[in-house]
């Protein structure tokens, strides 16, 4: 077991860098009342939330009141060995998968991020982006503040550490006072696990208890990789502290509106998870068949773009009564193409993912459905696909509303320039990616089907609402 313990890094950070931008990431932690096998644990948890991040991935641990830490590059199954070889023992551990935009990697960045400072030994995960994380590291720097990473991640051990505070909750209160935009936190502090949302609750958070031992994770998908079955979502602004007397809560001053993120349910969380209490199944089922009730086409068969829009073409098939058929096969081995930084290169690698099944669409009229349209690339290859395999007709379905908007809390939305939809209408789309037709659910309609009342989701991306403001100095 390769045990590092905190040491700053080597390099140094001039200020704010746009590379900070966009993170979703997973997070994990344990608190045990008694040393147990914490790195297999984490291993599993975050094996299972793989989705939320590919970069990087890392763990930390309590070593009797100090922080270790092992974190790599790459995908968690390469630390199979390290972590479920020789099992770190420990009572209470985090751990955080990385998903890291255009440049935005390195080893630097990836995280639990973990520092010796006069509050004493932490380590912190975090998932989601600050609005004013650009304002926050442009006073510190000010104030001279030394930068190991690009990521505002660390504003938070900043802010504890430099809070005049004492104590754990009012430390943790002040620090993260005047913090703004969306945070996820698990951090290690004092042998304590401590979970925390921020008060608009746009990343998703749950707790969950097995004998003596308290789980965090993003997703309860992570929670049943270990065979736990219930569990309670962390509500928006409160922090959960657990140590050896159990967890007890407090909570942060409520903010006026919750923001949860809807794209988690959309298109971000894994299908098998409960996110914001709902079944994210489920809910891409209902936009599926939410955007059949709008539909006056009566297609020969509906086929989904795998994996993301697999669910809601089923639940369109379901209520249309129209055929479902795997009319495209993926590739598993191929990478992220959505990531690439240049047009040609997106298009190979959705190219050597996404292939037409000639038999599902030869002489067919086919609706195809994805999530989401973002640049339109996908779109357009996915359409030259089918054509190519002989499909008469071809008719885009996107399970959520136009992408216009970029998204200042951690969801990767490019420039307003490079999202289609600001661009062309859906004729416009049509012709662009040469299908039929294509249409988009609207707003409201994705609202009304994941019952939300107007203000309960964060829906910036697709009507420009942002709950809070970009701050950058
Ligand atoms: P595009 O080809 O740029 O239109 O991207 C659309 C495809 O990217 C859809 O299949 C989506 O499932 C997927 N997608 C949407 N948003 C994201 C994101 N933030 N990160 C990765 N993939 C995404």
């Amino acid at each position: 077991m390769l045990q590092t313990s905190v040491k700053p890094h080597s390099q140094p950070d001039p200020g704010y860098s746009d590379e900070a931008l966009g993170h979703y990431c997973g997070l994990a932690g344990i608190r045990s009342r008694h040393e147990a096998d914490v790195s297999r644990d984490l291993f599993y948890m975050l094996f299972a939330q793989q989705h939320r991040g590919q970069e990087a991935c890392g763990i930390a641990w309590d070593a009797a009141g100090r922080v270790m830490v092992d974190k790599r590059l790459g995908m968690v199954s390469g630390s199979a060995e390290r972590w479920l070889g020789s099992p770190v023992r420990s009572k209470a551990g985090i751990g955080h998968v990385r998903y890291a935009t255009h440049g935005g990697g390195g080893i630097a960045n990836a995280q639990p991020l973990a520092v010796s400072c006069i509050k004493g030994e932490l380590a912190l995960g975090h998932n989601g982006n600050l609005s004013n994380g650009g304002a926050i590291r442009s006073a510190l720097f000010q104030q001279g503040a030394i930068f190991q990473t690009t990521s505002d991640s660390e504003l938070f051990l900043h802010r504890i550490s430099r809070s005049p505070k004492q104590g754990l909750e009012e430390t943790l209160r002040d620090a993260l006072s005047g913090v703004e935009g969306a945070y996820s936190l698990a951090m290690l502090w004092d042998g304590a696990l401590i979970a925390a949302r921020d008060p608009m609750g746009f990343r998703p958070l749950h707790l969950a208890r097995r004998d003596d031992t308290w789980y965090v994770a993003s997703e309860t998908c992570a929670l049943r990789a270990l065979g736990i079955l219930s569990w309670r979502e962390i509500e928006p602004g409160e922090c959960v502290v657990i140590d050896d007397t159990g967890p007890r809560s407090f909570f942060l001053p409520p903010a006026q509106k919750k923001a949860r993120c809807i794209f988690e349910l959309i298109y971000f969380a894994r299908p098998d998870s409960y996110i914001f209490g709902r079944s994210v199944y489920g809910s891409r089922k209902a936009l599926g068949a939410a955007i059949a009730d709008l539909d006056e086409l009566k297609p020969d068969v509906v086929i989904p773009v795998p994996d993301s829009g697999t669910l809601a073409a089923m639940g369109y098939s379901e209520r249309s009564g129209v055929p479902f058929a795997m009319g495209l096969t993926r590739n598993h081995y191929a990478g992220r193409s959505f990531i690439l930084p240049n047009k040609g290169e997106r298009e190979l690698a959705v190219r050597m993912k996404l292939h037409a099944v000639e038999e599902v669409v030869n002489g067919k009229c086919v609706v195809i459905v994805d999530d989401s349209l973002v640049r339109g690339t996908t779109s357009g290859i996915i359409v030259r696909l089918l054509k190519e395999a002989g499909a008469k007709e071809v008719h885009l379905r996107l399970s959520s509303p136009e992408l216009k908007w970029p998204c200042y809390y951690g969801i990767d939305i490019p420039t307003r320039e490079e999202l289609i939809s600001n661009s062309l209408d859906e004729k416009g789309i049509a012709e662009h990616i040469g299908a039929d037709s294509v249409r988009f659910l609207p707003v409201a309609a994705t609202r009304a089907c994941l019952n939300a009342p107007n203000g309960e989701y964060c829906c910036a991306c697709f009507d420009g609402n942002h709950p809070c403001q970009l701050k950058d100095c």
